[in-house]
């Protein structure tokens, strides 16, 4: 028993040790990951010290002790296999990856921006806001390389409430907010915002007027995204198109009406000189094999 309890004592600040590795690669901020890796850094010291603690605790067979160390290793167990149910994500790259948290995040959109206020739909409820209580708004975007956008939100503050509000690009229509802010807050970056728009080239997977400096801000679809590796699987540039559109355009049941290559967008334009390079049919075979 104390040996089988030291050698798990001393797999699992192994196993966290090892599995720190990722959180460099993660998409975080700094903040994070430092929260992150100070949290499993003390997790590895405490299970290394109890390690050293525990063949002393037998002899005195303390029970209440050895009672609160079992507690420990279940508890540190539970974390472990909280952590580790994300494993399948990280076997998928950054793009699908985001691809999978903007789905996620489907019920997190912005309903409806006018000349009063704004809508969004928050986990389900329906939440305005009106301009008039809007103190503050400010604009906040981390880059990727290429001054590709990573995340770019927006905070505000309001005169009823101390609570701050962050809306970032996860949301559905995140961009129709954007660029719909009232002028005349201080804070607010408005030439940034203007730049964005007036530099907007048309996607070539989904065909809106959504391309910015590499990457789709409607599909997050990018040419760069064609690697090496990719070009294996598609030797040209309209093979990884063709392939990207069926799975963009593709329908998830027999029922669903087939949008006809036209993405419903707040946000963006279509672009109507666009033409994919897949045609309905493809789409249908294509959903009709992987989606239904
Ligand atoms: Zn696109």
């Amino acid at each position: 028993m104390e040996i089988l309890i030291q050698i798990v004592f001393l797999i699992l600040p192994l196993i966290i040790a090892i599995y720190n590795l990722d959180v460099f690669y993660g998409n975080e901020d700094t903040k994070t990951k430092v929260k992150k890796l100070s949290i499993r850094v003390l997790m590895i010291l405490l299970l290394i010290g109890l390690n050293f603690q525990f063949g002393e605790l037998i002899g005195r067979k303390d029970m209440a002790l050895i009672g609160a160390v079992s507690g420990t290793v279940f508890l540190v167990f539970l974390l472990l296999i909280c952590e580790f149910t994300k494993i399948g994500m990280k076997l998928y790259d950054n793009y699908t990856l985001t691809k999978i948290l903007n789905d996620k995040n489907q019920i997190e959109e912005v309903k409806d921006v006018n000349n009063l206020g704004f809508t969004i739909n928050y986990k389900e409820d329906l939440i305005f806001y009106n301009w008039q209580n809007v103190t503050s708004i400010k604009l906040k975007s981390h880059f990727a390389e290429k001054r590709t956008i990573k995340t770019i939100g927006l905070s505000f503050r309001f005169s009823d409430s101390k609570k701050k509000l962050n809306i970032n690009n996860h949301f559905t229509n995140f961009y129709y907010l954007l660029r719909n802010i009232p002028n005349g807050y201080d804070l607010m970056d408005y030439n940034f915002v203007e730049s964005l728009f007036k530099n907007l080239k048309t996607c070539s997977f989904c065909g809106l007027v959504s391309y910015y400096n590499g990457r789709c801000l409607n599909c997050i679809c990018s040419l760069d995204f064609w690697t090496e590796e990719q070009k294996e699987d598609y030797p040209t540039i309209e093979d990884y198109i063709k392939e990207e559109q069926l799975e963009l355009f593709a329908t998830y049941s027999r029922s669903e009406i087939f949008n006809e290559f036209k993405m419903i967008s707040l946000s963006f334009e279509q672009d109507k000189n666009w033409k994919p390079l897949v045609s309905k049919q493809q789409v249908l075979q294509y959903s009709k094999e992987n989606c239904w």
